[in-house]
């Protein structure tokens, strides 16, 4: 018998719901418990100290050792309050989570024994040792010496005993080595060209914010059966399991009540997220069994990451207390929805305006349809830019499935803003306006709802919707660190309000009246950008030719999007907008081929173990039984009468035979193939043969895997099987 298997069968039997008594106090009370926000810098910081770092914040002004030195007294006092022993800088490397290494704050004392110390240098600056982090080519160039800057910008915090420092991580020489020092920089890069654009229209916006607001999705499953599955612990995903007779086909798992255990650990959750300051807000059961979503009020981009990277570990940690783990991977399951992370995404003023949403009256409403035009330019002019930020081995599985948005880049725009986007089209006339016409058509634009939220329909299968007041990146995958999307993202959007401005400022210098100039240049960008647009069933195979016909790209391997990053004009992008110079892109890009192909490596490797060390001999062990018993058969019963007694059972044992000589014959053959492709030094040219020939083994042999799962009696069968998985509860 499958012992272990049927060992964490029993468990679940015995498993009891984790009571988590809800809080008894109100959320506002305990909300950012342990971060070191305003609130408390105000009453740990001495006045000097409070301003360096407020000051830091908002006008982005260096904070001197001196004045580091007091943040670090305040700090450390109330760390220390709240039962720290050791602080670390927290970064984003390029891998898929975050990293800390933890000091305790212990110090010789003169007098003997220790104090606890941190100072203003220890605050500022760290030298983790950078050789184990992934730096693609920046490695063999620079060295691997890095370290760590403190990013005031995001509030310290304290996990568990540690006090947090939310940190970049860069190259001695200056080259970024995570995800959080491009983004900053492109967040700062979006502000300045937007306050620019909004110029035209407020000569008081002094700073434009972009937003995120993620929503979370995630698996949960039982630890027992968790442990059982070697391909989970080691993959994040199934590697193989034949679908469950039941899964989501009746749809009635979506919205349906929590089950109890489930909900205990999202209160348990939750409860840690306030504490930590993350304004969680919704949470639900997703479509597939076993799957839910988490998702806050939205944040300021760099803090709203910031976030979620903290989320995806807290649930991590906190899972366990439940007896649960949490599965992050885009596609844990064949043949049932994946993850995603939709990236709510906007923009908005140091005045109070959301930039995507229509507003009041004509002018307000012709800034909404510049910023709305130009980002469907910007979407327009970077499908390879944005696919290649999103596009991950384990996204691979769920984009251009029929679950999940395609790898086509696309824009919903609902029925209102496409009509006012057509009617601009119309109505900018190609010469001089007239008065009338301009007042009529300032007055048309006028009439856009001002609420236009619950006049969106809800397109789920658009990469890219405008859901009202906002854009709504849908191709994200789960396990992501959202930076990855919302560098590419603000980033050209950026350049695209800077090329906005000046042609523009152009039409505006040949004599041109401002708004004239405006409608002339958002008239031309609705013209070149028309073919992003589409409202229809992303889903469809008539998309996927429209889109061609349409010349939009459609790509679906990892290696071939990725590329995109290495393209003239790519590059000069990022450069010219100040985010990666070319040795940096190329380095990060690197690092982007070399883990796609480690993951396929790795799920080559457990692969070809299950599949040899668990499957066949599971299945030799059931087809044994069968031929004892045609022969016990043989044994009692004359020829006639055997042919039909036997005939069904010396079938079967044909088809062991052949999934399993397959299996074996596969194995060695991927194996093979693997010893070919590490052979080949360039990480591109790796990654490409990763994906074109190890990849296909993968869905081959699970396919012979999973006949044999049909066929071997349950009792042999060593691993849990889609049906415990997904709905034990
Ligand atoms: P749905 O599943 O209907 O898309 P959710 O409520 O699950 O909606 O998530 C919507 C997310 O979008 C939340 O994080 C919300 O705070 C965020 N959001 C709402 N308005 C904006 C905005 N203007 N900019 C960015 N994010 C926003
Ligand atoms: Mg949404």
């Amino acid at each position: 018998m499958a012992t272990f298997r049927f060992k964490a069968l029993e468990a679940l039997l015995e498993r009891k719901p984790v009571c988590v008594p809800r809080e008894a106090n109100l959320t506002s009370d305990y909300y950012g418990k342990l971060v070191f926000d305003r609130e408390k810098m105000k009453k740990y910081l001495s006045k000097e100290g409070y301003k360096a770092v407020t000051d830091a914040i908002d006008k982005g002004t260096t904070i001197d050792r001196k004045s580091a030195d007091l943040v670090a007294v305040g700090m450390k006092a109330w760390a220390l309050e709240n039962g720290a022993t050791h602080y670390t800088h927290w970064f984003h490397p390029l891998t898929d989570g975050t990293a800390e290494k933890h000091d305790a704050f212990i110090e010789y004392s003169e007098l003997g024994g220790v104090v606890e110390n941190f100072s203003g240098k220890l605050l500022a600056q760290q030298e983790p040792d950078a050789s184990s982090f992934p730096s693609g080519g920046l490695r063999n160039t620079f060295e691997a010496r890095g370290y760590t800057a403190w990013d005031v910008s995001s509030p310290a915090f304290i996990v568990g005993t540690t006090l947090c420092v939310p940190t970049v991580f860069i190259s001695y020489t200056g080259e970024a080595l995570d995800y959080k020092a491009p983004l900053l920089k492109a967040i700062n890069a979006v502000d300045k060209a937007a306050v620019a654009v909004c110029q035209y229209y407020d000569k008081n916006v002094s700073k434009v914010t972009a937003n995120l607001g993620w929503e979370q999705e995630y698996f949960l499953i039982d630890e027992a059966l968790f442990n059982a599955r070697p391909d989970l612990i080691l993959t994040g995903r199934t590697l193989m399991g034949h679908s469950s007779s039941k899964d989501q086909q009746l749809d009635d798992h979506y919205f349906g009540s929590i089950p109890e255990r489930v909900s205990y650990f999202m209160r348990d959750l939750e409860n840690e997220a306030y504490k930590l300051g993350i304004p969680v807000k919704t949470r639900h059961n997703e479509v597939a069994p076993n799957q839910f979503e988490i998702a806050p009020i939205f944040e300021e981009v760099n803090l709203a990451n910031d976030h979620n990277q903290l989320i995806m570990d807290t649930m991590t940690r906190i899972a366990r207390h439940h007896g649960f783990r949490v599965l992050l991977h885009e596609k844990p399951f064949a043949g049932i929805n994946g993850s995603g992370k939709h990236n709510n995404w906007s923009l908005s003023t140091d005045t109070g305006v959301n930039l995507y949403s229509p507003g009041k009256n004509p002018k307000a409403n012709m800034q909404f349809l510049t910023f709305v035009v130009n980002t469907l330019k910007t979407l327009h002019d970077n499908q390879d830019l944005l696919r290649a930020s999103i596009l991950t081995a384990g996204n691979a599985h769920r984009l251009g499935a029929n679950e999940a948005p395609p790898a086509i880049i696309s824009a919903f725009l609902g029925a209102e803003v496409n009509k006012m986007l057509d009617y601009l089209e119309e109505a900018v006339v190609d010469r001089k306006m007239t008065p009338d016409e301009k007042t009529a058509l300032k007055l048309d634009i006028g009439r856009i709802p001002e609420i236009l939220l619950d006049n969106t329909d809800r397109n789920r299968t658009s990469p890219f919707a405008f859901t009202g007041n906002r854009f709504e990146f849908r191709a994200v995958g789960s396990s992501a660190n959202c930076a990855s999307a919302m560098i590419a993202l603000n980033t050209a959007l950026a350049k695209q309000l800077t090329v906005f401005k000046k042609d523009v400022d152009v039409i505006i210098e040949s004599g041109v009246k401002k708004d004239e100039a405006i409608f002339q240049v958002l008239k031309k960008y609705i013209v070149e950008c028309k073919d992003i647009r589409f409202d229809g069933n992303g889903y469809s195979e008539e998309w996927v030719e429209e889109a061609a016909r349409r010349g939009l790209t459609n790509v679906r391997n990892v290696p071939e999007a990725l590329d995109a990053y290495m393209t003239d004009k790519v590059i000069n992008l990022f450069g010219e907008m100040g985010i990666y110079t070319p040795k940096e892109l190329e380095g990060r890009t690197e690092v982007e081929f070399e883990k796609f192909t480690k993951k396929i490596q790795i799920e080559a490797r457990v692969l070809g173990d299950l599949a040899i060390n668990h499957i066949v001999p599971t299945a030799i062990r059931y087809q044994t039984n069968l031929i004892e018993n045609v022969q016990g058969l043989k044994n009692l019963f004359p020829e006639s009468e055997f042919e039909k007694l036997a005939g069904a059972r010396l079938d079967m044992i044909r088809t062991i035979s052949g999934h399993v000589s397959n299996i074996k014959a596969k194995v060695a053959e991927m194996i093979e193939t693997r010893k070919v492709a590490n052979a080949i030094e360039n990480e591109r040219e790796k990654a490409y043969a990763y994906d074109k020939t190890v990849r296909p083994f993968l869905e081959d042999i699970r396919y012979h895997i999973d006949k044999l799962e049909l066929i071997v009696d349950d009792e042999l069968w060593p691993l849990p099987k889609y049906r415990e998985l997904l709905f034990a509860r």
